[in-house]
């Protein structure tokens, strides 16, 4: 248990809530209210004030509507509603801020309820709740301990990269008493966000959202912050988790092997040129799936005299202003580079094969407004309601517009009438991106929505791409030459810098590691370069041994990773705790529980959009299949990892 006004003596994000009286005048609250959204502004007063009678029927959130502005509350109901939320905070105010007392388990489901539009049954309460973390209760902490389930039996878990997930197994791990060892192959925390530092990185997941549900914060400073706030928000958690003396940094994980007769994994590292092994009871690998860049296959590529480098590698020494740039690529990474690249370069030509569907965010790169932020200040858990309100708003998000209907002729537009409905939506906010019809052909997908990642934009990628300095080239790439690009009708563009925004080896899960399991089975020969798995996190034949971010679980389109990395941590934190419990030394999936599953995830990602369509995505692998997703929503992962299920497993 975490409390809530713990404060980090590093320099990162704070992980507590700023709390203030108010001594707003009655016209500065009734203003400041209404940048809030109506169901997280309700709810958080009603605990505040302990005033459950604002919470009525006729202001509780639709779900069917919330793709409609102001979540399809009308302008009657907006007033009503901001006027009940101030006058209940100006009396709270008029009482000395002294808050009610917090409201029992009763109350408590009566606010999600209401936030939940009514649909907050027993299934969810317990998920609500543990997401909502209130008073900062942590609720995912282990209800077990090392030491009581095996008193002084030795196990050590190694955990491979200290990024988001890595750090909260390890959290888990430490929580129960386990003896983690963590392996990093840089020389600091934050995965993603420690190597990803091209201009303009940011989540594209509202932060309340994208933190730990037992790390909350009050201090984020904009919606979706940039990368250097993330990574400062995973830094403090390390601290404040006590991980750090765990890591050790600047130690790349070659391999592993699984040796039956001790019942570990001997891990092969190397530090500064020197090789070295450990021998751990279990192995988590936390190294993420957008990891390896991938450079492209582009004849020449070896020949450009100038610099070139990745986006996920940036060579900030590379000055590119006043510079002829040319950027490969059009994904998430691009996108939020390029109006950055566009402003300093002398000319930026924009290399695209297949256009991203762009979703409009016009607050994806603004700061909290001054409502948001006094909410923050004044209402204590206005943003553990607010990332409530998120989880309700993502649990399905636009998951159900991702539909494939058997009935619905499958084409290059769209595979369902949902899916149609979101096309014509999308279509209709290019007109006011991109007023030229010229430029505007050529940026609308011919693929249905969601069948490549949707990538965020506020309007600013679009202006980008509309500056005189810059050209939209979408003809082919022939070669790479000396001096720039050589486009397949002969056109010769000049550069004086190439980046490469051409992403991740995304389906080569674990590489360039070596995991040898029962008898020697090597992982990737296992796979054939068709990763499975079963959760994602366990795989037959290899005993002991647990994966993050594993196949099949990348969200597409609802959820935040992060949930998901928690699940799994939860997960496998319940499966060491069997392990212990049995007294055997190892654990395996067994083969048909994993096969089985499969079936079940192959179904659920053909009747997805990215999974009918045959545009090619970094979601499929090199057989077509799609290894990278989960296809169902949030709360079927979080049921299915609740607990591992002993029958799955063989322990010997
Ligand atoms: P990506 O989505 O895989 O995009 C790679 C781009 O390079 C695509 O436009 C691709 O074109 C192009 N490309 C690749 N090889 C090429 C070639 N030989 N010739 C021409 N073009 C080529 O990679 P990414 O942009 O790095 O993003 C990867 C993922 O990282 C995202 O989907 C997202 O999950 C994550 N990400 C998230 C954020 C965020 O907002 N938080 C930001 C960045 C990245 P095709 O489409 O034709 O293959």
């Amino acid at each position: 248990m975490h409390s809530d006004h713990f404060e980090c003596d590093t320099s990162g994000v704070r992980l507590d809530f700023p709390f203030q009286p108010i001594a707003d005048s009655d016209d500065d609250v009734r203003k400041l209210v209404a940048d809030a959204a109506i169901p997280p502004l309700l709810a958080s007063v009603a605990h505040l004030t302990g005033d459950l009678s604002i919470l009525t029927e006729g202001l509780r959130p639709d779900l069917a509507r919330l793709l409609e502005p102001d979540n399809g509350y009308s302008a009657d109901q907006l007033e009503t509603a901001r006027n009940l939320a101030s006058g209940a905070l100006i009396a709270y105010r008029d009482r000395g801020s002294l808050p009610a007392p917090p409201p029992t388990l009763e109350q408590q489901r009566a606010i999600m309820d209401f936030l939940a539009g009514g649909k907050a049954d027993d299934e969810l309460v317990p998920l609500y709740r543990e997401e909502l973390a209130l008073d900062g209760t942590d609720h995912r902490a282990p209800s077990w301990s090392k030491v009581e389930v095996a008193g002084d039996r030795e196990f050590v878990v190694g955990i491979i990269g200290a990024g988001m997930s890595g750090i909260v197994a390890a959290h888990r791990l430490r929580q129960a008493g386990v003896d983690v060892i963590m392996f990093e192959k840089n020389n600091d925390v934050g995965g993603t966000w420690f190597e990803n530092t091209y201009p303009g990185c940011r989540v594209d997941v509202a932060n309340h959202f994208y933190s730990y549900s037992f790390a909350q914060t009050g201090h984020w400073p904009q919606f979706f912050s940039q990368r250097p706030v993330l990574l400062d928000y995973f830094r403090s958690c390390v601290e404040q988790f006590g991980l750090r003396e765990l890591i050790r940094f600047n130690h790349e994980v070659l391999g592993s092997e699984w040796e039956p007769a001790n019942g570990t994994w001997k891990i092969r590292t190397r530090s500064n040129g020197v090789e070295s092994t450990t021998s751990v009871h279990a192995l988590i690998s936390a190294t993420g799936q957008l990891n390896q860049p991938l450079m492209p296959d582009i004849e020449g590529i070896g020949t450009f005299t100038g610099p070139a480098f990745h986006s996920a590698r940036w060579d900030a020494a590379v000055d590119l202003v006043d510079k002829n740039v040319v950027v490969i690529g059009t994904g998430a990474s691009a996108v939020q580079f390029i109006p950055s690249v566009a402003e300093q370069a002398a000319s930026l030509t924009v290399f695209q094969r297949t256009p991203p569907w762009l979703l409009p965010v016009p607050q994806y790169q603004d700061d909290l407004p001054d409502g948001l932020r006094w909410l923050l200040n004044h209402v204590p858990q206005f943003a553990r309601w607010d990332r409530l309100w998120i989880v309700v708003r993502t649990q399905e998000g636009l998951l159900p517009l991702t539909e494939v209907d058997p009935d619905w002729p499958v084409s290059e537009q769209s595979v369902g009438p949902m899916n149609d409905f979101l096309r014509q939506m999308l279509t209709a906010a290019y007109v006011d991106l991109f007023p030229d019809e010229s430029i505007r052909s050529k940026v609308i997908p011919a693929y249905p929505p969601v069948a490549k990642r949707v990538v965020l934009d506020n309007g600013s990628y679009a202006r980008a791409l509309q500056r005189p300095n810059v050209r939209l080239e979408t003809t082919g790439i022939e070669r790479i030459t000396s001096t720039g690009v050589r486009t397949v009708d002969g056109v010769e563009h000049h550069a004086d810098v190439i980046i490469y925004g051409t992403g991740f080896q995304a389906s080569k899960f674990l590489t360039p590691m070596t995991v040898k399991g029962e008898g020697g089975v090597d992982l990737h020969e296992r796979w054939a370069g068709d990763a499975r798995a079963y959760l994602g996190i366990v795989v037959p034949e290899f005993p002991n041994f647990f994966m993050m971010y594993g196949p099949n679980t990348n969200i597409v389109i609802n959820g935040s990773i992060i949930y998901y990395s928690e699940c799994e941590a939860n997960f496998i934190v319940d499966s060491v705790r069997m392990l212990l419990e049995s007294k055997k030394k190892s654990m395996v999936c067994r083969p048909e529980v994993h096969d089985a599953y499969n079936v079940l995830i192959d179904e659920g990602n053909r009747k997805r959009a990215w999974g009918a369509s045959k545009v090619n995505s970094w979601y499929k692998n090199e057989h077509g299949r799609v290894a990278q997703n989960w296809p169902f929503n949030m709360i079927e992962y979080w049921k299915r990892t609740r607990s591992p299920n002993p029958n799955d497993f063989l322990l010997s």
